[in-house]
């Protein structure tokens, strides 16, 4: 079977949010790490391309969505996605409109949506406005944003200021009679001469009728919620199998191991969890700047304790001790000593034996992914909400590695114990 679905998302947690809700829908997804050189894997129905381009120079982040989109192309995907943020996240000159602009006139197409709706997550869309929470995104913490500062809630002025052609509106009083009704609209507004349709939508509900009008569009743009109602289309076309498990993962073994890098709530809890239970190791930040060779200690103690059960390596402090620690070395400084020293206890692991590895903290997983050489994710099952297990892929054919990529403050404060049983 070919691929049918091609995303494009604007940054990499995006995108694994987006993989997990295809995954949970059915379809059997590959996250991957930028453009691609290589083929894809056999037996996935989706991917998604994660891009760092949200905030990026407008014809920075086109051209890069462009290359996505090329290979995507060449992949030979049915219907193409991009996907950006559940709050619009975007300045008036760009990146949302230049890039799915740019999309249209690739894929020669007239008309799109933009729906970034997600209401399992506050954010709805009602005449247009979008609301997160009880609030309109402009009364909410998003006007403060640092980079993309979001001060007007109405969504067809937003994208009517990045983009050169007329945006419309898709209002709920035609979403709430359905597929058919919202079709019907877009083919009128199609006739207006517009060629965006900002949607409403409130519920699940409404997401799944908004898929089933999009099943003919070559190019949707939105939040990772309209992504529920795609599947289907594919299934009514006898594209995709209805009963397949999505999120069966190739099996990994090997022993296993935490690295904890963020000094984040959630993290702090878990990692004292594991702490009582199992073997761990600290890296002191300190300590590597003072030149102390604490990545081969930090693995002489591994192979120790390993064969035994997981082990914890964490840097994770208390916000006084990071504190101290930065002010000593500065922030930066502080950061990439600590990343790169995780992440070659990382390397060292895996040499090691480790083929199952949860890593805590967002800039520590890339550091650690990168170290790896994995290029891309084949998403699994969830763990808790918004961290799947994936399973890296990786250049060379190496022996598949087992990789759960946790957000600092996501979790539960068992996390590293009882995730293992997620795991087949
Ligand atoms: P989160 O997802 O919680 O934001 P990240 O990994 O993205 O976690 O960020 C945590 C940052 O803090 C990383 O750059 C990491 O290297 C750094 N860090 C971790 N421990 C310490 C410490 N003890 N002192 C200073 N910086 C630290």
């Amino acid at each position: 079977m070919t691929v049918l679905l091609g995303c494009i998302a604007d940054d990499f947690t995006g995108g694994t949010d987006l993989a997990g809700m295809l995954v949970k829908a059915g379809m059997r997804t590959v996250q991957l790490i930028g453009v691609p050189t290589e083929p894809l894997p056999d037996d996935i129905d989706a991917v998604v391309i994660a891009l760092k381009s949200r905030t990026n120079p407008a014809a920075d982040a086109v051209a890069e969505s462009l290359a996505a989109l090329r290979y995507l192309q060449e992949a030979g995907c049915k219907q193409f996605y991009f996907k950006y943020c559940s709050t619009f996240d975007s300045t008036p000159t760009g990146n949302i409109g230049p890039v799915a602009e740019a999309l249209m006139q690739a894929l020669e197409t007239d008309f799109t949506i933009a729906c970034p709706a997600f209401p399992a997550n506050g954010r709805t869309i009602y005449k247009g406005y979008l609301f997160v929470g009880n609030e309109l995104l402009s009364e909410s913490g998003m006007r403060n944003h640092p980079l993309t500062p979001m001060t007007d809630a109405s969504l067809v002025r937003v994208l009517q200021q990045q983009v050169s052609s007329p945006v419309g509106l898709a209002d709920y009083t035609v979403v709430e009679q359905g597929a058919a009704a919202i079709s019907e609209r877009f083919a009128a507004l199609r006739a207006q001469g517009c060629r965006f349709a900002i949607v409403d939508a409130v519920s699940n509900q409404d997401l799944e009728a908004i898929g089933e009008a999009c099943a003919d569009l070559p190019l949707i743009t939105g939040g990772s919620g309209i992504a529920l109602g795609l599947p289907e289309n594919f299934r009514r076309r006898g594209l995709l199998k209805r009963d397949d498990a999505a999120d069966r993962l190739p099996a990994t073994g090997g022993l296993r191991a935490v690295i904890a890098g963020s000094c984040s709530v959630a993290t702090q809890r878990q990692v004292a969890v594991m702490r009582e239970q199992a073997p761990s190791f600290h890296v002191d930040a300190l300590e590597l700047a003072r030149g102390v060779e604490v990545v081969a200690a930090a693995l002489d103690w591994a192979r120790e304790h390993i064969e035994q059960g997981p082990v914890l390596v964490y840097a994770t402090s208390t916000p006084e001790t990071v504190r101290a620690v930065q002010t000593q070395l500065g922030v930066e400084r502080a950061g990439l000593l600590v990343e790169e020293a995780l992440a070659a206890i990382a390397q060292g692991l895996v040499r090691m034996g480790v083929g199952q590895l949860i890593v805590a903290g967002g800039e520590t997983s890339g550091a650690v992914v990168k170290a790896l050489g994995v290029t891309g994710l084949h998403i699994g099952p969830e763990i808790d909400p918004g961290v799947p297990w994936t399973v890296g892929l990786q250049a060379g054919g190496t022996s598949p590695l087992a990789l759960a990529l946790k957000s600092g403050n996501f979790g539960s404060e068992d996390f590293f114990l009882k995730a293992w049983s997620r795991l087949s």
